[in-house]
């Protein structure tokens, strides 16, 4: 007999799970169906959570490692336990993943382990440790995720050559990790190894580090990691690499002479996941990139199929996979929905960190869109001194014309969460006027973004 349900999902990383606690609110009988015993997909188990847990232990000591002297703090010799580093990052992701579980229960949505399979527009197959069940649903939404990319002539063998899943679980650092690739995960995994004792090299394809992002924001990022130590090899064409010996790696780069190291992280970017999903099977065909292609519903062509987060376009994100699945499900049941894809923060947990939401100046410049600037520097600010964080600015680009502020750009001390404040304010549709005449409390870093929207109108009062 198969199981019925209103709507079944698939996948429960943040799309799916999100997805499914939001459709059991508004009163539909949910199914979610995950492969893997632990929920929370890729950003729980193996992306954004245990990549911070990592950034957060190994931040912590090379702070204390570095000094406190500034603060007339002395210490003696600081070590690094990465037993218990790991421990303490698997036992986060545990307590979350129990969490979700918690939460589906609480919902009343149906837990199913195992690989789903399309086998019709209404029926999915899942192959799983009670055998294989056949579920039933007038809707279904694939949250299958993403998978880690690599490049032509590099195979992962999931030890020397990895992904970012086997770089977050090392017992021991690396002598030299060479990285390729320099967004986000890079830079991120590449600091965490550094920082416990690695030589790391970030092998990067284009002349700049974090594609995409702001110009100056991403040259100001290259500047500061430089001086802590990373080393980046610009505009290398990657070939190849290939194990030498029983413990090294050699990268080979066209024109150049090759690197070698102890380990290479291949972070290169993420492919959709639609392995063995059966979309053949109900008529969906994927674009040039391998993603679902969806209409503004997030509908497939099949009907009553619908997809959300990094198995479709836009930016791979947790944030966006959440919002999709909300919108998906509310259009789905009250006709409304809405993600603004205008205001999508993206945010690299380096030290001090990268924010930024809406286009940069590049951006802005390829639209044709005038704009006004306001930039201010963390070193102004009277938090940012006291706390020892005084490297970094906020940059606001605002419509030349009306002033409404199109994108913000932070690079400094918890530029992650000051970015909710830009994020807010470009979902409002809010002027860098109405920004500056907010009161912000003194003194905090948020007073930055303050002055940099008073910076837009050459009014900032600290600088
Ligand atoms: P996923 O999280 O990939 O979940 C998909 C789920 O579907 C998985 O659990 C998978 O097992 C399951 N599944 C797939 N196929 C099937 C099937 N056939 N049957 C049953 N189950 C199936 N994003 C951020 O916003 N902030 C960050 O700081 C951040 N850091 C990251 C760090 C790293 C190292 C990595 C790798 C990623 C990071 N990301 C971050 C990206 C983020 O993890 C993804 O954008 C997000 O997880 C996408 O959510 P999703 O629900 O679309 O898919």
């Amino acid at each position: 007999m198969p199981q019925k349900h209103d709507l079944v999902i698939i996948g429960a990383g943040p799309g799916g799970y999100v997805a499914a606690l939001r459709a059991a609110q508004l009163g539909l009988d949910v199914g979610c169906i995950e492969k893997e015993p632990a929920l929370g997909g890729t950003c729980l188990r193996v992306g954004c959570i245990p990549s911070k847990a990592m950034l957060e232990s190994s931040e912590r000591y090379d702070q204390l490692r570095s000094g406190l002297d500034d603060h007339g703090i002395r210490l003696g010799r600081v070590s690094i336990d990465l037993e218990a580093l790991q421990a303490r990052r698997a036992k986060i992701v545990e307590t979350l993943a129990k969490g979700i579980a918690g939460l589906l229960r609480k919902n009343h949505v149906t837990r199913y382990m195992g690989h789903a399979r399309l086998t019709a527009p209404d029926s999915v197959v899942v192959e799983g440790p009670e055998g294989t069940i056949d579920v039933r649903a007038e809707r279904i939404l694939i949250a299958t995720g993403s998978v880690p990319a690599t490049l032509p002539g590099i195979a992962f063998d999931g030890e020397r050559i990895v992904s970012s899943t086997e770089a977050l679980t090392w017992a021991k650092a690396p002598s030299h990790l060479v990285v390729i690739g320099a967004g986000a995960i890079g830079l991120e995994l590449g600091s965490v190894w550094r920082r416990l004792g690695s030589k790391v090299t970030i092998v990067e394809y284009l002349d700049r580090i974090l594609p995409g992002m702001d110009m100056e924001m991403a040259n100001e990022a290259r500047r500061i990691l430089t001086r802590q130590g990373l080393t980046f090899q610009l505009g290398c064409r990657v070939t190849g690499a290939s194990r030498k010996g029983r413990t090294r790696v050699v990268i080979e780069i066209e024109g150049r002479d090759p690197v070698e190291g102890d380990r290479l992280l291949v972070a290169v970017g993420r492919k959709p996941n639609t392995e063995r999903l059966g979309l053949e099977e109900v008529g969906i065909s994927l674009d040039e990139r391998g993603r679902i292609p969806v209409d503004a519903n997030y509908a497939t062509t099949t009907a009553g199929i619908y997809a959300i987060g990094d198995v479709i376009d836009g930016p791979m994100l947790a944030h966006k996979a959440e919002e999709e699945g909300i919108a998906c499900v509310e259009k789905i049941v009250t006709g409304h929905g809405h993600v603004n894809y205008d205001a999508i923060p993206a945010i690299v947990y380096t030290h001090p960190e990268i924010a930024s939401v809406g286009p940069g100046e590049e951006q802005l410049a390829e639209q044709g869109r005038a704009y006004r600037k306001g930039v201010f520097p963390f070193a102004a600010n009277g938090r940012a001194q006291a706390l020892g964080e005084i490297q970094g600015r906020v940059k606001i680009l605002a419509d030349a014309e009306t002033d409404r502020v199109l994108g913000v750009h932070i690079i400094g001390a918890r530029a992650g969460d000051l970015i909710a404040e830009a994020a807010v304010a470009i979902e409002y549709g809010a002027s860098s006027e109405d920004l500056a005449r907010a009161v912000h409390a003194h003194p905090t870093l948020a007073e930055t973004l303050k002055e940099a929207a008073l910076a837009v109108d050459e009014r900032a009062l600290h600088i």
